[in-house]
């Protein structure tokens, strides 16, 4: 999506280690009228799946899903990281590594929201190693929901997570698809 990669382009910063800075409008403060017209794309994409939910994983997830459920009218679900308080005992989980922090943590969503009724699209800001989709669909497998695919804004197709998961069969639609990255600057496929 051109508007996704010009904005990348302007305001993103390529870190050591495979990383990619865009906090200034993805991920830590928010563009929401980018975030509206990303939405608007992936309605387009999944318009027809009769979507009656997104998943998505707390924290960088929740602003783009919540807009793009507005989009197809639809609750959002979000996996949790942490064990809180209010969190039901009675839970879906799944160890994923995380990219960004090094470690691994479990993903979390209480059994009440999520069942063989749904019909969901997986929302998320990045996709690197495919470590937090495959934890998502997992969640959703141990549910009985049906996946009808994961909508991405920023895809680095130079790490293995894209093309994996889509060898096993999930739809995956991103919106920017970022080839390489360097100091130089930021190559889309
Ligand atoms: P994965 O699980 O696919 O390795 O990574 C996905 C998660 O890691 C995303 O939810 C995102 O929060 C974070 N992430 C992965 N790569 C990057 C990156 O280059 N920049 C930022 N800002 N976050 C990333």
């Amino acid at each position: 999506m051109k508007l996704l990669e010009e904005r990348i382009i302007k305001d993103g910063t390529v870190l050591p280690g495979g990383v990619l800075k865009v906090d200034c409008f993805l991920n830590h403060q928010l563009d929401i009228p980018l975030f509206c017209e990303l939405a608007k794309e992936f309605y387009r994409l999944f318009a027809d799946c009769n979507i009656n939910k997104i998943l998505t994983i707390e924290a960088s997830g929740l602003g783009l899903a919540s807009i793009t459920a507005e989009r197809f009218g639809c609750p959002v679900v979000f996996a949790r990281k942490s064990r809180t308080k209010n969190l039901s005992p009675d839970v879906y989980s799944a160890k994923v590594f995380s990219f960004t922090h090094g470690e691994p943590y479990d993903a979390l969503v209480s059994k009440k929201y999520l069942s063989p009724a749904d019909n969901l699209l997986i929302i998320d800001d990045f996709l690197a190693m495919g470590e937090a989709l495959t934890g998502l669909w997992s969640i959703a497998g141990q549910a009985g929901a049906r996946v009808a695919g994961a909508g991405i804004a920023i895809e680095k197709a130079f790490q293995p997570g894209g093309d994996n998961l889509r060898k096993q069969g999930l739809r995956i639609e991103s919106l920017a698809r970022i080839a390489s990255m360097d100091e130089n600057g930021v190559t889309f496929c």
